[in-house]
């Protein structure tokens, strides 16, 4: 059998992560015949957090990588009307500001799944876990540790590996900052239907909200956001253990409405997850580089915000199509040139996809951070206005986020973008 390294050297482009945009991008490579090694550090397909909300702009970019992938995603979901945000104690209501457009809430399983199904096969390696990036001192090309020990060196390598991205490291960015909150994500399902309607419903109480919305006639997606200043030994321990988490957020939820209660009650227990929250600051991501020679960064790894604007899923599918066309003229033919030329044509087209995406990713990321400091719920009324104030004058009604066209993967259409 092809041993890795001898792989990597002939296939030329290494994705490090196997999550939504390190498939996706191998699949916006693929379809413009550009194969595409993808090493993936979980043994099996990753999906955790259970269910994405994908707006307007992410089935966009799924209907450009084609294939089908989006109407049998759509098919498995139901689509979202509107937003409420329920006061607990008073039972005020108002309206969340979703993004514009078509909204869906999708089982990031479903979504993994139909893009990994897409790959050729060979693609994709599993338990493949990369320990260290360099570059080769007299090559200049990008030199990948492996867990097992294994030396590859790929012509290029796109590092999709998330929040704590070492690609990220390896191209100079800052360690990402973590939000003082935490959050639970979960899935619960009604045997006979939950007859709930088709809105994303908020609950809120002195810095704990609870967000639920249908992924289809029997399962619900639900989200807590709670408040903390640090994660502690303790949130470590929580974390740990599935039936602890759904206890501790039964408990948390206490004053809540019966009906919501129980339904995080009877989450299934496999679909719950705890976590922190790391981000990537606006003023971070101004000088950032994002790139260093023929290595770069996408998705998370790049741009990672919190899930106030439930952007970062879509914004990595963006970036999947941006990049395949970046990258479309490295058809096997060019990754025959000499390599001094290849190299450069490699640089500039990484080069491409970074100044395209620059602004975009920093607004999505400036329009979340403003979102986080409303929902962190800590400062006081004439510090939300005046953010409220700041959103309205940079970002309009706040719902235009999910108007952006990225284009599709044909190198003649650069696509447009509404903001
Ligand atoms: C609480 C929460 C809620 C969210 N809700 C939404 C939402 O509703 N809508 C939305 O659009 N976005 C949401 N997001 C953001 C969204 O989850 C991310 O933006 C998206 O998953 C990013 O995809 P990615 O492929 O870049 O990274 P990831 O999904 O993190 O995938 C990275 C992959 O790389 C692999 N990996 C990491 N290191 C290595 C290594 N060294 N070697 C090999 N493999 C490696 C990992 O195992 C993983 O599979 C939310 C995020 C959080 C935290």
């Amino acid at each position: 059998m092809e041993s890795e390294l001898e792989e990597a050297e002939r296939v030329g482009v290494v994705i490090v992560g196997g999550g939504i945009c390190g498939l996706a991008t191998a699949l916006a490579l693929h379809r413009n015949g550009i194969a595409s090694l993808v090493l993936e550090k979980s043994e099996s397909l990753r999906a955790t957090g259970s269910a994405i909300i994908l707006q307007a702009n992410g089935w966009r970019a799924l209907d450009h990588l084609g294939l089908g992938i989006a109407s049998l995603l759509r098919q498995a979901s139901l689509p979202i009307d509107s937003g409420r945000l329920v006061e607990v104690d008073s039972g005020k209501e108002s309206d969340v500001l979703l993004g514009s457009g078509e909204l869906r809430c999708v089982k990031r399983m479903d979504l993994i799944k139909s893009l990994a199904d897409m790959l050729p096969s060979g693609t994709l390696k599993l338990g493949c876990r990369v320990t260290s990036i360099e570059r080769d001192p007299f090559t200049r090309r990008p030199l990948l540790q492996l867990h097992n020990g294994n030396l590859i060196r790929p012509k290029m390598v796109i590092g999709c590996d998330g929040v704590n991205s070492i690609v990220a490291d390896a191209v100079g960015l800052r360690p990402p900052r973590t939000l003082p909150m935490c959050v639970v994500r979960g899935l619960t399902t009604y045997a006979s239907g939950h007859g709930l309607e088709n809105k994303l419903v908020v609950l809120a109480k002195a810095g704990l909200q609870l967000g639920r919305m249908p992924i289809n006639h029997k399962q619900v997606y639900w989200f807590m956001t709670c408040r903390m200043k640090l994660w502690t030994r303790r949130e470590t321990a929580i974390a740990k253990d599935s039936n602890i988490i759904r206890q501790w957020s039964v408990e948390s939820l206490d004053d809540f409405p019966m009906q919501d209660r129980d339904m995080v009650a009877r989450s299934d227990l496999p679909s719950l997850h705890l976590t922190d929250l790391k981000y990537r600051a606006p003023w971070d991501l101004i000088g950032a580089g994002f790139r260093r020679g023929p290595i770069a960064v996408a998705g998370d790894a790049m741009h990672a915000m919190g899930p106030f604007l439930a952007q970062g899923g879509s914004a990595a599918l963006e970036d999947a199509i941006v990049l395949g066309r970046c990258l479309s003229n490295f058809t096997a033919n060019n990754l025959n040139l000499r390599r001094r030329k290849m190299t450069s044509e490699i640089e500039e087209a990484i080069g491409e996809f970074v100044a395209l995406r620059r602004r975009r990713v920093m607004r999505l990321s400036a329009q979340t951070y403003l979102m986080g400091l409303l929902v962190q719920n800590s400062s006081s009324t004439i510090v939300k206005l005046v953010i409220r104030t700041f959103i309205g004058i940079l970002f309009g009604d706040g719902a235009d986020h999910a108007n952006y066209d990225c284009g599709s993967l044909s190198a003649d259409n650069d696509g447009h973008c509404e903001l």
